[in-house]
């Protein structure tokens, strides 16, 4: 990976239209290096488009990820929903490779008043049979569980770390957002530090030059993330973040998830090349 990249989470609000395609190009025309593109409310994208939003990606140079469907939930208690919950990662992957994302995301799980070890077990297993599957397929692909902003959801750090050191083609999405919202902390240059220094020690040097980051302002409570705002119109303390991101040289992708999407990637972006 060349550096660290700033980019949309889905098509810019300035694109022509909301396509994938027109997002990418709208990227390249603001100079912005990377998009992930959104499967949130399912994967509506067949073959051949992913193939031609491959190749339009290719050609602009924008580096794409994919978040899978919000309506995922490892720890669900019904095998039913464990299944659907696989088939939509599953389908993610399948489709996001094709486009040459070479990191899909998604949201690992509720609690659902489990003790969060019994959850972790479970979600665990039910991961470890899509990354089997994917590999059967030959599709490697970063499965990558995101940190969540709310305390009735499966994802801290420890956790994702602890997935990533126990499960082959697993790596941590780092929502620095999301983590701060969880408990109003982790919002100053010694607290973000302190997450690089973690992930460092545990999963080596490559996975600080191989990282997946979002982004955003966020608004909380006492149970955590209630929405997401603009970075200048919320406490979070984005310049700080961009500051140990650049003094680590973490390379990777930033994906910007306040409502202003491109203006956000875009003053991420300059600040990082000011410092
Ligand atoms: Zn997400």
């Amino acid at each position: 990976m060349a550096g660290l990249l700033f980019g949309t989470g889905g098509t810019p609000h300035s694109a022509r239209t909301a396509s994938t395609i027109d997002g990418i190009e709208r990227s390249v025309e603001l100079g912005l290096g990377c998009m992930e593109i959104e499967f949130v409310q399912g994967v509506r994208m067949g073959e051949a488009g992913a193939r031609l939003v491959a190749e339009v990606a290719m050609r602009g140079g924008v580096k794409l990820s994919a978040h899978a469907p919000y309506f995922i939930n490892f720890n669900a208690h019904e095998p039913e929903k464990i299944r659907a919950s696989q088939d939509r990662l599953l389908q993610t992957a399948r489709i996001g490779s094709i486009c040459g994302a070479e990191s899909i995301v998604f949201h690992p799980a509720f609690y659902l008043g489990d003790p969060p070890e019994q959850a972790y077990d479970r979600v665990k297993k039910n991961l470890k049979e899509v990354i089997e599957q994917l590999k059967r397929e030959n599709n490697r692909v970063w499965i990558r569980p995101e940190i969540m902003g709310k305390v009735s959801q499966f994802g801290t750090l420890d956790e994702l770390i602890n997935l990533s050191t126990e499960l082959e083609m697993v790596a941590p999405c780092i929502d620095f957002t999301h983590w701060h919202a969880r408990a109003g902390t982790f919002n100053s240059y010694q607290e973000f530090t302190s997450i690089l220094t973690q992930i460092k020690e545990r999963l080596g040097r490559t996975a600080l030059d191989n990282m997946h980051i979002h982004v955003s302002g966020i608004a909380y409570n006492k149970k955590g993330e209630t929405k997401h705002l603009n970075l200048k119109e919320s406490d979070f303390q984005y310049i700080e973040l961009v500051r140990a991101l650049k003094d680590y040289a973490v390379k990777g992708l930033v994906i910007c998830e306040s409502p202003n999407l491109e203006e956000d990637a875009l003053l991420l972006q300059a600040t990082y090349n000011s410092l």
